[in-house]
């Protein structure tokens, strides 16, 4: 069954109390738009891990994914050539109660391989390509490696929308965005045409 999973909008009011966000006052940054030469970059593998330059950039990324009500966000996204994503722990949403929830999560370096052949389709949006959903396929089950920013192991097996978002998220350190991803272009399309249901509530 194809269940809407719509990445990058309205996933409800985040209450996050990461220790490090106490060290640094709020900054939302910018969040590059597709076109932009900076989203189609392979960012640089992240090196030094729990240093002040990490600890701010994440917490960057923590404070414009939340302000943009995003369901993640990469680097890249905001200008930041690094292999680092932050998604998830933004509760479950009241619209979509049967989404599952996605542990808060800082992944650094990260490696992804798909278990087995199954795919799945379903619907994806992104912070950079806004106003717009497409139904993207991708592995169902995948196993992602990396590290969190203070260098500690990463190491789960996951499948359905947490397997996206995290498949969706590290793209961005690829260079790729989902329509990039799409087999069937006629399924691109704004998201107040095709689920008018959803306009007023969409933060694209
Ligand atoms: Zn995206």
């Amino acid at each position: 069954m194809v269940q809407l999973a719509f990445l990058g909008f309205g996933v409800g009011q985040a209450l996050f109390c990461r220790l490090y966000s106490t060290h640094y006052a709020m900054t939302v940054r910018e969040i590059l738009r597709m076109g932009d030469p900076r989203l189609l970059r392979t960012a640089q593998p992240v090196t030094e891990y729990d240093s002040d330059a990490l600890h701010l950039l994440v917490s960057d990324l923590w404070d414009t994914m939340r302000a943009a009500n995003g369901a993640g966000l990469a680097a890249p996204q905001i200008g930041e050539d690094w292999q680092l994503v932050v998604f998830g722990g933004t509760g479950r949403n009241p619209r979509y109660p049967d989404r599952p929830e996605v542990p808060a999560t800082v992944l650094i370096n990260p490696v992804i391989t798909p278990l087995g052949d199954a795919q799945e389709e379903d619907w994806e949006g992104c912070l950079s390509v806004p106003g717009l959903r497409g139904l993207v396929p991708r592995p169902a089950r995948i196993r992602y490696t990396g590290f969190d920013q203070y260098g500690d192991p990463i190491d789960r097996s996951v499948e359905g929308f947490h397997a996206r978002v995290v498949q969706h998220e590290c793209d961005h350190l690829w260079g790729r965005l989902y329509p990039t991803r799409m087999r069937d272009l006629t399924r691109l399309g704004f998201v107040d045409v095709m689920f008018p249901e959803l306009a007023g509530l969409d933060d694209d």
